[in-house]
Formats: C-alpha cells, structure tokens, sequence
C-alpha cells in the first residue's frame, strides 16, 4: 500500500535527509520569490528552476490556479515572510483541461447528491488560464503593491516555457489622455 511505502521510506533516512537538507535555513525565500504551480506529479520544479531548498514559497493545486486559498498563502507569503515576486507556472496537458466546470459540478451532483460550493477552475487554454490569474494577482489589493508577477505555460512534453503577457486593459489610454 502507497501509504506504508512512503513511511517506510521516511524511516529507511528519509526524516534524517530532510533534516539535514534544512538545517541552517531561513524562514523567509532568499530569493523572496513564491511559485504557483500544478499539483502534476511529472512536474519538478525545483529541477526546472535550479532551485535550492530555503529559496522559494511553492504553492501547489489542481492547475496551478489563483483561489482564495493561494491569495491566503501569497499574501502571508508576501507581509509576513518577505516574498514579492510570484511565478505563476501552468501547464499543456493538465487535467483541468479535461472537463468543464459545469460538467463536473453536474458530475458530482448526481454522484454525490449535491454540488460544490467552489469552482474547478478548469481550463481549455492554459496561456488564457494564467493570463485571468497574472489579471486576478494584479489587482488583489492584499498583495504589497510592488508585486512582480510572470507567467508561464509549460509544454508537458519539451518542458519548455512559454511566457504569458498580460495586456493592461489602461495602458493604451494613458498615452492618448
Ligand atoms: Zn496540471
């Protein structure tokens, strides 16, 4: 069973590993940095990034989404442990993008007897997914205002990435006014 695998491996040194790899780490991010990503077990971002354990917040869903809940972390993230820019890293074949919203909410309806009060969040377009989120963070007035946010879609595939803009909708007025 996958529950006494992965606690039998916490006891063949597991726990001693992890404990060696944070001894002498600060709470905060040293590169003040939080990565929004999918919860998909292909992907490592800490192998994409070059990352080290103590450098970045990373925040993990189905999709790699903004929700309540991850506004709730990043802005924790952000006033109590001193990150400021966010990555948000979506991905082609994700399973958000095998259903509709709709459809399972009407899914869990007739399994389950009633319909979730939450959204899935689920997406056709990941480059449009994280664009709505790279909007939503922009303008969520409990991030500090000199958040930077980037994202990116990840083709599951080459692993490649490919950045996402967002086009300010005021941009172009100000020039002309
Ligand atoms: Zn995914």
């Amino acid at each position: 069973m996958a529950f006494e695998e992965l606690l039998r491996r916490y006891e063949a040194g597991g726990g001693h590993l992890a404990a060696a790899n944070a001894e002498g780490l600060a709470v905060p991010p040293a590169l003040h940095t939080a990565l929004l990503t999918c919860m998909d077990s292909r992907i490592d971002v800490f192998a994409l990034f070059g990352m080290q354990l103590g450098e970045v917040h990373v925040l993990r869903n189905a999709g790699g989404v903004v929700t309540d809940d991850v506004i709730r972390s990043l802005t924790i993230s952000q006033r109590k442990l001193q990150t400021r820019d966010i990555l948000i890293v979506q991905h082609s074949g994700c399973g958000l993008g095998t259903f509709t919203d709709d459809d399972f909410s009407e899914e869990l309806a007739h399994e389950v007897g009633m319909r979730p009060s939450w959204r899935t969040h689920a997406f056709r377009d990941p480059g449009v997914s994280v664009r709505r989120d790279m909007a939503q963070l922009r303008h969520d007035p409990f991030l500090v205002p000199e958040t930077r946010v980037r994202g990116f879609v990840l083709d599951i595939e080459s692993f490649a990435l490919e950045e996402v803009f967002v086009d300010e909708p005021g941009a172009g007025l100000s020039a002309t006014g």
